[in-house]
């Protein structure tokens, strides 16, 4: 018997860790030596041009058309050098993962002599030809035309001999098609808004950046093994498979000692992203068998966005040279941890400051304070919209589902930071402070900076964590673009800050000092949103009882979830700051449904086939032999001992039976309620009813051939098991 797990099995065997031979150099001597970064620039550009390109970058202003051919000129001189021979524009439709169409540098000058030749105009601006990539309805196809458009805030880099240009990706009439877009929007509202506020405190201030460190998880399969499984390999999860009897109980791979053969691929991937300037810092086992993380040091966030999109793309790359496959999927196997990428978020000054950290004084920690208090704001209002921003089918798995962390949105902010809040509401309460209160009060805030370095406590369970300088929003998926998340935040914080400071302002008007007037205003504002608070174990049956006393939304449903992107106020966040319009909006809504239909759709499929053509054959060839054997000991035994002896046997021939009918009926069912949603065209009511009619019998079916992997013979089972997946690194 050679079934297609044991020739996957036994290739396997054979393998030995791929070694890595890197150069021997300090990582300082190649670091950033594929990007054409402000070494680059300041080498291969004009001082002029140089300089009106640090000026657009700092303050977002347009680049005239002469000084973008001067860029394109030095970018194409940069790259030549460096064995590029052709450019693209990179670009992130809202699709899963980045959009690159390659054009050579060469040109036909005068009808005849080939020349190498970029120019600033197409540097700046191009018009693909990209029709087929979702628009929700703002492109009919006859009116196809999308455009990109440079983004100078990040740098041109160099993947094998193509020179790649971050770009935004917009519609004919400037709305906006990617995630980019709307990304570099939220960052200069929250800027914006961020850099007002700031003027209470320090006047110094004229730009405040939104910063984001993320924490990617991740597994790696090997490839044979992961090619024996189609579901795997075309869903990216596995749709079927009995838990192992050992996985992660043992908590024994956490931080483990690294295999070989992944530390080597692990060196490799590192390689990889430091020649592209991306700050790869940390790496680690993770819970989960064959789970790792990978952790850079936090930058600008639409760099740092731009960077973990790259790096989504080399992870698979070095992968497949180690003959691994790397899985970014939420849940790729049940029972045990799926992935995330924590966006660890913050906001930063000019002057050097976080604003999300304590500050050297009682004045800067009363803008730590601001900052920490209209966060709690942004996030109790907005609930529904951070849970819309990062609940897609595949993370769905991971949050809400059966085994998987509730859906609530709450904060957890440690003992210290949540008893100085308690003490500003109770101890100076509604009236008026007395001076001595206000300097008690003063006096304690600066003590603020001690008390959080002491304060170690960490609590893993909490979907948006304060940890000491930051805030951690852990519920964005492993396989997503951080943007969708990092867009509401941004967005969502500019309008609470602005809410805020209007309200300081009008009793500033009405004759109250500017130091009152913020105590004054921070103090309802914690007492308002007191309810997203929770200090305790966000992933007990308790808290969801807890959450609802307090009126917390807890959403599982994708489509659900999403049309909540329609609220008032996720309207008011994410058009009231202008970055999207009604329109926009309704189009990414559009889109992210008709994603979540075919994600279900496709694994529906999947799962159909699998069960009808692998399952369903195998458990009744096994069954057969059962029958051969039972028949077999009737020939030879009487009948008194032949019942004994096959009785056993009979009943598992029975529960096959019953199993195999179970996955057909269902199979069928299935397939009826697809075509049944199939008619609908409106793309929210057809997510709706995926949801709903279709996607419940993805477990319903997956429970049958779970039950028949059990009780099959192990040399006829189809497709490798969990035990071999997820031991084999
Ligand atoms: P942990 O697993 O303990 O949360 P990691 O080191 O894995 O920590 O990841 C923490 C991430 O947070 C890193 O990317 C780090 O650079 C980033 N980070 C640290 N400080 C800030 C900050 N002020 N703002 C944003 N990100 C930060
Ligand atoms: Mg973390």
């Amino acid at each position: 018997m050679s079934t297609i797990r044991f020739r996957a099995l036994g290739e396997l065997l054979s393998r030995n860790p791929i070694s890595v031979s890197l150069p021997s150099k300090k990582v300082t001597e190649y670091y950033g030596e594929l990007v054409f970064n402000i070494d680059a620039m300041r080498q291969y550009l004009s001082s002029e041009v140089f300089r009106a390109v640090k000026e657009a970058n700092t303050s977002g202003s347009p680049i005239e058309r002469k000084i973008a051919d001067g860029v394109a000129a030095g970018m194409k001189a940069w790259a030549t050098e460096r064995g590029a021979t052709h450019y693209t524009h990179w670009f992130q439709p809202l699709t899963d993962g980045t959009a690159e169409k390659h054009d050579g540098f060469i040109e036909f000058r005068d009808g005849e002599n080939l020349v190498e030749n970029f120019s600033g105009k197409l540097l700046a601006q191009q018009e693909p030809d990209a029709s087929s990539f979702p628009s929700g309805g703002i492109r009919q196809t006859f009116e196809a035309r999308g455009y990109t458009a440079w983004d100078v805030s990040s740098p041109a880099f160099i993947v094998g001999t193509t020179l790649c240009i971050p770009t935004v990706f917009i519609s004919y009439t400037g709305e906006a098609l990617d995630y980019k877009t709307p990304l570099l929007k939220a960052l200069a509202a929250v800027d914006e808004a961020s850099v007002e506020v700031c003027q209470y405190f320090d006047k110094n201030v004229t730009k405040v950046n939104a910063n984001l460190g993320w924490e990617q998880e991740y597994f790696l399969i090997d490839e044979s093994l992961y090619q024996a499984r189609p579901d795997l390999s075309l869903t990216g999860r596995t749709l079927m498979g009995h838990s192992s009897s050992k996985d992660q109980q043992l908590d024994d791979h956490y931080f483990g000692s690294i295999p070989e053969r992944v530390t080597n691929y692990m060196i490799e991937l590192e390689y990889e992203c430091h020649r592209l300037g991306i700050p790869v810092k940390t790496r680690h086992n993770e819970v989960a068998p064959s789970q790792f993380e990978l952790a850079p040091i936090f930058e600008e966030a639409n760099l740092a966005n731009d960077h973990n999109q790259l790096l989504m793309d080399i992870m698979k790359k070095v992968a497949r040279r180690h003959k691994f496959r790397v899985l970014l999927h939420e849940k790729p196997f049940a029972g045990i941890n799926g992935s995330g990428k924590h966006n660890n978020w913050s906001l930063s000054t000019d002057t050097g400051v976080v604003l999300m950290a304590p500050g050297k004084n009682p004045k800067g920690n009363m803008q730590f304070l601001t900052y920490v208090v209209n966060t709690l704001m942004m996030v109790y209002k907005n609930q529904d919209l951070l849970r819309a921003s990062i609940l897609t089918e595949s993370n769905s798995h991971r949050l809400g589902a059966n085994e998987a962390p509730p859906s609530i949105i709450s904060v957890f902010l440690g003992d210290e930071v949540s008893r100085m809040l308690k003490k500003i509401v109770e101890e100076v309460g509604e009236r008026k402070m007395t001076p001595e209160e206000k300097t008690a009060l003063k006096l304690g805030i600066g003590r603020i900076p001690e008390i959080i370095l002491d304060n170690t406590d960490r609590n893993r369970t909490s979907p948006f964590a304060f940890t000491g300088n930051r805030f951690e929003f852990r519920a964005v998926g492993s396989s997503v673009n951080n943007a969708a998340a990092m867009t509401a935040i941004n967005a969502a914080m500019a309008v609470q800050l602005k809410e805020f400071k209007s309200k300081v302002d009008r009793l500033i008007e009405g004759g109250i000092k500017k130091d009152e007037a913020i105590f004054q205003i921070l103090k309802k504002f914690i007492i308002e949103s007191r309810p997203i608070r929770f200090n305790g174990d966000g992933y007990s049956d308790d808290w969801i009882i807890e959450a609802e006393k307090r009126g917390l939304t807890n959403i599982t449903s994708v489509p659900e979830s999403l049309s909540r992107y329609l609220s008032e106020q996720s309207k008011k966040s994410l058009i009231g700051s202008g970055v999207m319009t009604e329109k926009e909006l309704e189009a990414r809504v559009d889109v992210e449904m008709d994603k979540f239909t075919m994600k279900v759709q496709i694994e529906s499929r999947v799962l159909g086939d699998l069960a009808i053509n692998h399952i369903v054959p195998t458990a009744v060839a096994y069954q057969t032999k059962l029958i051969t054997n039972v028949q077999g000991l009737r020939d030879i035994f009487d009948k008194e001992e032949f019942e004994t002896l096959a009785g056993a046997r009979k009943s598992l021939i029975k529960d096959i039976s019953e199993h195999v009918s179970s996955i057909k009926a269902k199979v069928k069912d299935m397939i009826d309620a697809r075509k049944e949603c199939n008619i609908i065209k409106d793309h929210t009511e057809k997510a709706f009813a995926y949801d709903s009619k279709v996607f419940p019998y993805l477990n319903d079916i997956r429970y049958h051939i779970d039950k028949l992997e059990l009780i099959v013979d192990n040399e006829m089972w189809p497709l490798p098991k969990y035990r071999e997946l997820l031991f084999n690194n």
